[in-house]
């Protein structure tokens, strides 16, 4: 049977402190546990070792703490650890720590499925379910930093919202775990190496500008021709390039941060002249660097990465106009865990 208990994690310091002063007890406790279940990350009330006994049977009765699990682990031969995540109500998500020589990455998940319906994306076959509660992101971050210390030997350094969901269409509760991420009261980590990646939801970057976020900003761009990101991402219909382009202005004049634009080139579909030609204007608005991905087929289908030319051929043209440009080779690809592929197989 389904628990009635409120979890305790959707509490803030303040009502957990105004809960302890209703039951008779001092506010500083509501600081203790607070700490107990962000900054430590505890799951259960008995290990909660400043606490008296019979408060922790009093928070039993009146609580639970929902948490997460590391339902299955796979590992790939760079390093790459891909993480099947069981929430509380048995859902499944997706979480992937990426070793590089320099820095580990968290990619994490945002929502249960994904309501957008990128033509590329294995998470796009799934059905939206729910959207992760702040709590459930926060968890992602520290299960993938216990695994970097693990295997790695070092802290995680750097977080992208690049797993399942679109961060922007649950925007209250990524920027809740945000902060969480960041306070000196949860895990303390930097803004500046926190990353969120959209597929462009204007309203959205206008709001983040807006809100004074203090973290980056990439958009997955795939094509700066109107028909053809329509063809590949259906929803660009409803939030055209201009309205990106407008909102990408607005994020700039208020925030002075430039933008980073993922950029896939798939045979046959974006790999012309004319695709390099349009993408060369769409950076002229904004400051902005591009990270082209490899891409890892999801099937058989339509999408397959370019030729080394053609990939060739986008490097030289960015550069020569001074655009930055990195190439990001995939990592985890033996294990699905790479760019567009989480949902594949599992
Ligand atoms: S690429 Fe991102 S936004 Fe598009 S369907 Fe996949 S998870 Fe959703």
């Amino acid at each position: 049977m389904k628990s009635k208990k409120k979890d305790i994690r959707a509490l803030t310091k303040e009502q957990l402190r105004e809960f302890f002063v209703e039951n008779g007890d001092k506010a500083f406790r509501g600081n203790q546990v607070y700490d107990w279940l962000w900054s430590k990350s505890l799951h259960t009330f008995e290990d909660m070792t400043n606490i008296s006994k019979e408060t922790r049977e009093m928070l039993k009765e009146n609580f639970v703490i929902n948490h997460i699990q590391v339902d299955s682990m796979q590992k790939s031969n760079d390093g790459t650890i891909k993480n099947g995540i069981k929430l509380h109500d048995g859902l499944i998500v997706e979480s992937v720590l990426i070793p590089t020589k320099t820095r580990t990455t968290a990619c994490v998940s945002s929502q249960v499925g994904c309501s957008l319906d990128c033509k590329f994306c294995a998470t796009a076959r799934l059905k939206r379910m729910r959207n992760l509660n702040p709590d459930e992101i926060y968890d992602q971050v520290v299960a993938i930093d216990k695994q970097s210390r693990l295997y790695h030997n070092h802290k995680l350094s750097n977080i992208v919202f690049m797993g399942m969901g679109e961060p922007l269409m649950n925007y209250n509760n990524v920027l809740k775990a945000i902060d969480k991420i960041t306070s000196p009261e949860g895990l303390g980590m930097s803004a500046k190496r926190i990353t969120v990646s959209t597929s462009g939801v204007p309203k959205m970057i206008k709001k983040m500008a807006d809100d004074e976020v203090r973290f980056n900003l990439a958009v997955s761009l795939h094509s700066a021709i109107e028909e053809v990101r329509t063809s590949i991402m259906p929803f660009n219909e409803h939030f055209p390039l201009q309205d990106l382009r407008e909102s990408l202005e607005y994020w700039y004049a208020k925030t002075k941060r430039a933008i980073t634009y993922e950029y896939v080139v798939w045979d046959g579909i974006n790999d012309g002249k004319e695709d390099i030609k349009a993408l060369i204007d769409f950076c002229q608005y904004v400051p902005c660097k591009i990270n082209l991905i490899e891409y890892n087929p999801i099937d058989d289908g339509e999408f397959q990465q370019a030729s080394s030319r053609a990939i060739d051929n986008y490097i030289s043209n960015l550069e020569m106009h001074d655009i930055t440009v990195n190439v990001r080779r995939s990592r985890g690809k033996d294990i699905d865990a790479a760019c567009g592929q989480l949902a594949n197989k599992s």
